[in-house]
């Protein structure tokens, strides 16, 4: 289980800005959580839930231990809610359903917390409902409102809530993230660099078409450098075909960037920063057939490849001229 702790170096400006109203015990009634995915919104929400609950919270970190903080993570608290989408969006009856949970629970209990997933997704009915509810909160309430698309909120909603900004996560966090969620460890780190975004990241490894992808990069490279004519058979057997749409054609130019710049770093001595860590004596055979100058400029025809790809240029052209330019050096 997570602790304030853990999320103080991601996010240093969220995480002590509510910790000092946890501790002083003055948090707004509704925050809204932006950020994108990765970037520890749900966990916050979760913390924050604990630290209100908490029967043997030390300061402002819960135990973990006590029955609200295992109800708390698993889901059975009766005075927190977490609503998502049902299907694409939040629906009135969800908030509706909230409201009335609430009223009737009241009599119980003082507080309630409850937390709205992708809270962009309420329909306008839903975010009208939610708006009263903000307006007129039932006891003491607190609402955490998580978005990556806080441009699609309601502006009544955001003018009634403290917005925070969640910093994205680093690519060493994501890429732990990742092997949480059952990517290999060399894999995480790769699809946390090629796409700094978990949400792209997972996309990618659900098809299974990046692990393919990875192994055409290294197998077309490693030709381009030392057996030129088979990588342009590699290019039409194998690339074409896997590079179906335009996201795929420029993750691939973008797996090709990675791959220079490990080879660039293998040049620099500085092969501990290798995103191909398992490739390593590729890079060391080929780092003696080339200068820091070429790859450097193939780096460049790459940036120019990208270009004439958004331009609509063919992917089969732009490729047939990317590994011409970086055979010739
Ligand atoms: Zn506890």
């Amino acid at each position: 289980m997570e602790t304030w702790n853990d999320w103080k170096e991601a996010q240093p400006q969220v995480v002590p800005m509510l910790l000092s109203s946890i501790k002083k015990n003055r948090m707004a009634h509704a925050y809204i959580f932006e950020g994108q995915a990765g970037s520890g919104k749900q966990s916050i929400a979760q913390l924050m839930a604990k630290s209100y609950f908490c029967t043997n919270k030390d300061e402002y970190e819960p135990c973990l231990t006590c029955s609200n903080c295992n109800r708390i993570e698993s889901g059975n608290h009766p005075d927190v809610h977490v609503i998502e989408p049902e299907g694409q969006s939040i629906k009135k009856e969800q908030i509706e359903f909230l409201q009335k949970e609430f009223a009737y629970r009241s009599v119980e209990t003082s507080a309630k917390i409850y937390v709205i997933n992708d809270a962009n997704k309420m329909t306008v009915s839903a975010a009208n409902s939610l708006l009263k509810f903000l307006e007129e909160p039932q006891g003491e309430t607190l609402a955490l409102l998580l978005t990556e698309q806080p441009a699609q909120l309601l502006p009544t909603i955001k003018s009634r809530s403290q917005q925070l900004r969640f910093l994205p996560p680093t690519n060493e966090r994501l890429a732990k993230q990742l092997m949480n969620d059952g990517v290999d460890k060399n894999h995480a780190y790769f699809l946390a660099e090629l796409t700094g975004n978990k949400e792209a990241a997972l996309q990618l490894t659900d098809a299974d078409w990046s692990f393919q992808a990875r192994s055409v990069v290294l197998q077309l490279m490693h030709e381009l450098y030392t057996r030129p004519d088979q990588a342009a058979m590699t290019l039409v057997d194998k690339w074409i075909p896997l590079m179906g749409n335009r996201l795929q054609q420029e993750t691939g130019l973008e797996m090709i960037v990675l791959w220079l710049r490990d080879l660039l770093y293998t040049q620099v001595g500085k092969q501990g920063n290798l995103i191909f860590s398992d490739c390593q004596k590729q890079f060391d055979e080929i780092a003696l057939l080339t200068s820091q100058r070429v790859i450097s400029q193939s780096l460049a025809n790459v940036l120019e490849a990208k270009r004439q790809l958004s331009a609509n240029v063919s992917i089969q052209l732009v490729m047939e001229r990317l590994l011409f330019t970086i055979q010739e050096g």
